[in-house]
């Protein structure tokens, strides 16, 4: 039987959050889980592209996790997930058990990074969890250079190609130094005058901004935010 502390965060849990269910599932990869989810709370949403949506994937607890929606759509209460399922923290074991029908306690969206107005061509960059976030950038411009960096290039590589990111797509491995990520920035950066999107590793984000301050052509706007920092749990 649950005690005290668990059955107050499912109280409040339930006065915060809404139901949604799990509508559509694909495994892109062994690591990568497509989901669509369904709630009535969707319908009168309003979603900007970059907005992020947290669940909770543990009952008796209010740890959220946070995830960004690729794409939204208010008239049938829908949108879609990518997550990358790396270890075993709740939300990886949460992603790599889910069937459909299975319920979810999800609270958002919320703003987080707005894509809605580039400045221009766009260099992202980013990793295994930005994947959703370059897809909700194709609802807004096509004008994107994209560079990746990933403990699985080929893996990653074949996940963006069944989503349809194959053109100015880099893929490079991860390093401690991030000689190589940064270089491929960089030059994806030469031809014009751009906004740079950096997400992902807390340690690449600071890294890109940092390096971007270097390059022929300074970004003409910068969007930076870490969706994950070694040693923490659940950042938003
Ligand atoms: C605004 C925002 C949007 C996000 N959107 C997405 C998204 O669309 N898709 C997606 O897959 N993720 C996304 N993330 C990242 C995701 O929320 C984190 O990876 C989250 O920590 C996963 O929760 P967990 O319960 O599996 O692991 P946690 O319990 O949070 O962490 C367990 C351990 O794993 C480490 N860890 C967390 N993430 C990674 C990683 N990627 N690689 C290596 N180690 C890691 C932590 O440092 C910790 O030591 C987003 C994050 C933010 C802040």
């Amino acid at each position: 039987m649950p005690g005290l502390a668990e059955r107050l965060a499912d109280l409040a849990g339930g006065a915060m959050l809404d139901n949604a269910e799990v509508t559509g599932l694909s495994r892109l990869s062994s690591e990568f889980v497509r989901m669509e989810l369904t709630a009535d709370a969707f319908r009168k949403a309003a979603w900007t592209p970059g907005a992020k949506l947290q669940f909770r994937p543990r009952r008796g607890t209010m740890g959220l996790r946070t995830y960004t929606p690729v794409s939204w759509d208010n008239a049938r209460g829908v949108t879609e997930l990518i997550a990358y399922t790396h270890g075993d923290g709740p939300a990886a074991q949460w992603f790599a058990q889910a069937a459909v029908g299975r319920p979810c306690e999800v609270f958002g969206p919320r703003r987080s990074i707005d894509l809605r107005v580039p400045a221009g061509p766009v260099v992202f960059v980013g990793d295994e969890t930005s994947v959703a976030l370059a897809c909700a950038l194709r609802t807004v411009t096509g004008d994107v250079s994209h560079v990746f960096e990933a403990r699985d290039p080929a893996g990653l590589t074949g996940v963006l190609a069944e989503l349809g990111i194959i053109e100015r797509a880099a893929v490079v491995a991860k390093t401690p130094d991030r000689v190589e990520l940064l270089r491929a920035a960089r030059d994806a950066a030469v031809p014009a005058a751009c906004a740079l999107v950096v997400t992902g590793d807390a340690a690449t984000v600071h890294a890109v901004r940092r390096d971007s301050r270097g390059w022929p052509r300074t970004p003409v706007q910068v969007t930076g935010k870490a969706y994950w920092a070694e040693g923490r749990t659940g950042l938003d």
